[in-house]
């Protein structure tokens, strides 16, 4: 977990290689729609060129049908998904169902100006249409209004653990894989 640009899609491709377990990222699966102009594709561009979360019930059923394919059955990281709440609530049912475990969450930390510069600078550089300067603005509203409380969700199960997202892309891979370990 963390905000837009803290690294979040870095971290997890890194960790993903280290630990041969499935990247599941819920931004890329949507873009992927998208691009497909599939319906679900077409339904979450409505949102997701505002900067805005896209309906619980989609995500829910993205990440239900992923995580119960034969390649998650040796573990996944969740990238991107949960965003709020209910999404939370809803992992916790998937997971319970087909016998998953959620080890641990991991936050990654960065002040808010930092990550503005990053991702002005990630807009310029790639075709991502949520990457400019007020839509960014709006993402970072909702992740403190709408994800961040889920920090506390996980911090009362006892797997919260914070990694500072700040310094070199392999420096902070080893902090989050010293834990993971
Ligand atoms: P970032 O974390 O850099 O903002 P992502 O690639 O994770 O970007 O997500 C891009 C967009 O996709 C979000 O702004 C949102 O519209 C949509 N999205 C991704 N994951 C979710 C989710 N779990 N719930 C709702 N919307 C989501």
């Amino acid at each position: 977990m963390g905000p837009p640009g803290v690294g979040k899609g870095t971290q997890a491709d890194c960790i993903k290689n280290e630990l041969m377990i499935v990247h599941l990222s819920t931004g890329e699966i949507l873009r992927a729609e998208v691009d497909a102009k599939s319906v679900i594709g077409i339904n979450a561009k409505l949102y997701m060129d505002f900067g805005r979360l896209v309906p619980d019930n989609i995500l829910i059923e993205i990440v239900t049908e992923r995580i119960s394919k034969s390649d998650c059955q040796n573990g996944y990281i969740l990238d991107g998904f949960p965003r709020t709440l209910p999404q939370a609530k809803g992992l916790d049912k998937m997971m319970h169902s087909i016998g998953h475990d959620l080890d641990c969450a991991i936050s990654l930390t960065a002040n808010k100006d930092e990550l503005l510069d990053r991702l002005i600078k990630r807009g310029e550089e790639s075709s991502r249409s949520d990457d400019t300067p007020d839509v960014i603005r709006n993402r970072q509203n909702i992740y403190w209004e709408q994800t961040a409380p889920l920090l506390d969700f996980y911090h009362d199960k006892g797997i919260l653990k914070e990694v500072d997202g700040l310094g070199e892309i392999p420096e902070i891979t080893k902090r989050i894989l010293d834990i993971l370990k």
